[in-house]
């Protein structure tokens, strides 16, 4: 069975699709499949809803059964902001370099010990009868006083991952931040739903 992968962020649909063609899960992406996907307004004010939102118009519109993710930044300092926010933090979407700006402005007079976050993924997988599997993933780390590296996309320059050696996660190599990463875990705990229920 071949899955529509709804994301119009194309670093986060690689990420996606590299992640899922190992665990046995075939998507498609919207060209690919000769679908036009309307840009879903994220409305919801939690990862799930958002998600669901995201799946169910591309399920919708494509009529095949539907993958989506919904993720983001959670800062404690921030009380868990910038949280569904994290692609418009700054105002604008998507503007990455203005988003971490915006952090580390927020950050400033904040010490190391109390920079913990983590980034957290809710995938989302509803097929054309409404069969609707809803997973999640995290990665716990702490925010940097700068960026580095240029790898990955989004706040990976100043997130250092807990698993990691001290690195970013935009130090981190594609492999390296697959092994670790809130995607890849909430994407695992799909494709083992899928995979039990042989869909
Ligand atoms: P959305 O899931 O497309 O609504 O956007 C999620 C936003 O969260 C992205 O635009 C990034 O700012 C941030 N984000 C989500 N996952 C990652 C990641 O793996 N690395 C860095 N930033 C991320």
């Amino acid at each position: 069975m071949k899955f529509l992968l709804a994301t119009h962020n194309k670093k986060k649909r690689a990420e996606l699709a590299r992640i899922l063609a190992p665990l046995g899960v075939e998507v498609l992406t919207a060209e690919e499949a000769g679908v036009a996907l309307t840009d879903v307004e994220e409305t919801g004010e939690t990862f799930e809803e958002n998600a669901v939102l995201k799946a169910e118009s591309g399920c919708r519109e494509s009529g095949m059964p539907c993958v989506a993710d919904d993720s983001g930044l959670s800062v404690d300092a921030l009380d868990g902001a910038p949280g569904v926010y994290s692609a418009r933090y700054a105002g604008e979407h998507g503007n990455d370099d203005k988003n971490i700006e915006k952090l580390l402005d927020a950050l400033q007079d904040v010490p190391q010990e109390k920079r913990t976050a983590r980034f957290v993924c809710t995938a989302c997988c509803i097929f054309p009868d409404g069969t609707r599997i809803l997973t999640s993933g995290e990665c716990p780390g702490t925010i940097a006083f700068a960026g580095s590296g240029s790898g990955g996309f989004g706040y990976d320059p100043v997130f250092v991952p807990a698993e990691a050696d001290g690195r970013s996660m935009a130090e981190l190599s594609d492999m390296e931040k697959d092994a670790i990463s809130h995607r890849r875990r909430a994407l695992e705990k799909l494709a083992a739903v899928l995979s039990e229920r042989k869909m």
